[in-house]
C-alpha cells in the first residue's frame, strides 16, 4: 500500500463543489490543462509539496525559493490572485475560479507554502487599506512573489491581546523611527519585507495608539534570530529593531489608525487558517492504519471514521461560507467556528497519527513517521496561531450566544498607563 495514492481524482472528497455553471465548468479545464503542462501530478511519499520540518536551514531556503519560484509560475500563466483585480496583478475573475483553481492544483506536486497566507494577509489589509500609490507598487510584486512577506505582529507581552503590544515608532521628518522585539515571526528569515503593527501614540487607549507600516527586511537595525523548535527546524523568529528608519510613507491607513488594517489582516488570516491545507489528512490516515495492520482493529476503526466525519464536515462548512460568500449573503456561522472546528480536527488527528505507528512514530525516519510526527507536534499551530482557540471562543460567546464579555481590566485607560511586566 502507498503512502499516498495520486490524490487527482479525489480531491473533490475534501472540498465538494456545488454543481457548476458552463464558465465554472470550461474554467476548470483550461486550469487543469494548465497545470499538466506546468506542474507534475502528486505521487505520494516523495512530493516536494508536503509539508516537511527541514531542520538544515539551507534546506529550508531552498524550499521556500522553490515555493517562491511556483508563485511566480503561477503568476506568469495569470493564474495568481485570480480574483483580484487586473491592475494590481490579478486575473480579474471570480473567487469561485480561485476556488476550481485551488482544487485543481491539490491533485499537483506544488506549492505556494508559507508565500500563500501572506499573499491574502497583506492582500486583504493593502486591497481594503492602502492607498492606490501602494496598491499598484506592492500587490503585483506581492502576488509574483518578488517581494516575499513576514508578518510582525506578536511580541513577548502581546500575543492574544495584540493592541497592547509596546514596540515604538516615533516620527522625524518624513521617517518613523522604529525600537522593540516582535517573536513568532513566521519564515522572517527568508522575508524580503515585513508588515508591521507599532506603536505611535502612547497616551492613548491602546487599540487608538496603533499604526500599520510596511518594513523593508534589509533595513539596518533589523536582527532576525530563528528560534529552534521543538522538531528542530526554525520556522518562527525573533526579531529585534534598533533605531529603524522607515520612510512614513509605508504607512497603510492612517498613522494611529492602525487597528483597523491590523484586524483586517487578522480576520484574513482566520479564513485562510479554516480554509485548511487541502491535505487529505483522513485518507493518510487510513493508508497507514492500512500499512500497519491497524484497519481492522475496533478502536481504530472508531477513530479512522470519526476523522474522516470531521474532515467531511469541515470540507462542508467551507464550502457553505463560499456559497454564501459568493451569493452576497451573511454566512450561517462566523469564520471563527470553522477555524475552532478544524482546530479540534487538528489536535485528534495529530494524536491519531501517532497512535497508530507506536513507537515508530517517533524514532523511525522513514515517510510515515516524519509526517506522524509533524502531525503530532504541529496539532496546535491552529490552535495558537492566527489567534488562540480560548480566545476564539471568547468571542464567539459574545458574539454569537450573548454571553458576557470577557473581563478586560485596561478599558478607557491609556496605554502607557496599563501597568506590565
Ligand atoms: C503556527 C504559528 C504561526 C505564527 N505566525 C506568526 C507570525 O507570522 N507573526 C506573528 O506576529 N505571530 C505569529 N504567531 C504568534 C501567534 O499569533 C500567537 O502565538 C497567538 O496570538 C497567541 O499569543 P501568545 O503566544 O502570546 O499567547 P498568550 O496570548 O500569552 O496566551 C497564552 C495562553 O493564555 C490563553 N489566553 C490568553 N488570553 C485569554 C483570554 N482572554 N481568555 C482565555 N484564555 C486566554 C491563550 O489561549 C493561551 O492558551 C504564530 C503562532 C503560531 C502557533
Amino acid at each position: 500500500m502507498s503512502y499516498r495514492e495520486p490524490v487527482s481524482d479525489r480531491s473533490s472528497e475534501v472540498t465538494e463543489s456545488p454543481k457548476e455553471s458552463a464558465e465554472d465548468a470550461a474554467f476548470r479545464a483550461e486550469a487543469r490543462a494548465w497545470l499538466e503542462a506546468n506542474a507534475e501530478l502528486r505521487t505520494g511519499k516523495d512530493d516536494w509539496s508536503l509539508q516537511r520540518h527541514h531542520t538544515d536551514p539551507e534546506a529550508l531556503r531552498a524550499y521556500f525559493e522553490r515555493c517562491r519560484d511556483w508563485q511566480r509560475t503561477m503568476f506568469e500563466g495569470g493564474y495568481a490572485g485570480i480574483s483580484w483585480a487586473q491592475e494590481y496583478g490579478g486575473r480579474g475573475g471570480t473567487s469561485q475560479q480561485a476556488r476550481i483553481f485551488k482544487e485543481e492544483m491539490a491533485a499537483f506536486d506544488v506549492t505556494a507554502g508559507f508565500i500563500d497566507s501572506t499573499i491574502t494577509m497583506l492582500g486583504a489589509a493593502l486591497r481594503f487599506h492602502g492607498s492606490e500609490e501602494q496598491k499598484r507598487h506592492y500587490l503585483p510584486r506581492l502576488l509574483s512573489g518578488e517581494d516575499a512577506w513576514c508578518q510582525l505582529f506578536s511580541e513577548p507581552g502581546a500575543g492574544s491581546d495584540l493592541a497592547g503590544l509596546a514596540a515604538r515608532a516615533v516620527r522625524d521628518g518624513d521617517e518613523f523611527v522604529i525600537n522593540g522585539q516582535k517573536v513568532w515571526n513566521s519564515m522572517a528569515q527568508a522575508a524580503d519585507w515585513g508588515f508591521m503593527v507599532v506603536r505611535t501614540d502612547p497616551d492613548v487607549v491602546k487599540h487608538a495608539g496603533l499604526t500599520f507600516i510596511l518594513v523593508d527586511m534589509t533595513s539596518p537595525g533589523i536582527e532576525v534570530r530563528p528560534l529552534v523548535q521543538a522538531h528542530g527546524a526554525s520556522h518562527f523568529n525573533e526579531v529585534f529593531f534598533s533605531d529603524v528608519r522607515v520612510p512614513a510613507a509605508n504607512v497603510v491607513g492612517e498613522v494611529d489608525d492602525g487597528w483597523a488594517p491590523t484586524r483586517t489582516v487578522m480576520a484574513a488570516e482566520s479564513q485562510f487558517i479554516g480554509g485548511g491545507t487541502g491535505d487529505d489528512i483522513a485518507q493518510n490516515l487510513i493508508d497507514i492504519a492500512r500499512r500497519v495492520g491497524s484497519d481492522g482493529d475496533p478502536v481504530a476503526r472508531q477513530e479512522l471514521v470519526d476523522t474522516w466525519v470531521r474532515q467531511k464536515i469541515s470540507g462542508w462548512m467551507a464550502t457553505t461560507m463560499m456559497l454564501a460568500v459568493r451569493r452576497g449573503e451573511q454566512p450561517p456561522f462566523s469564520g471563527a467556528l470553522l477555524k475552532l472546528f478544524m482546530a479540534e480536527n487538528r489536535r485528534r488527528s495529530g494524536d491519531l497519527a501517532v497512535r497508530l505507528l507506536g513507537p515508530a512514530a517517533t524514532v523511525d525516519v522513514d515517510p510515515d513517521a516524519d509526517w506522524a510526527q509533524l502531525q503530532l507536534i504541529n496539532r496546535f499551530s491552529i490552535s495558537i496561531g492566527g489567534g488562540t482557540t480560548e480566545v476564539g471562543r471568547n468571542n464567539v460567546g459574545e458574539r454569537d450566544l450573548g454571553l458576557p464579555r470577557d473581563i478586560r481590566v485596561d478599558r478607557g485607560i491609556p496605554w502607557s498607563e496599563i501597568p506590565r511586566s
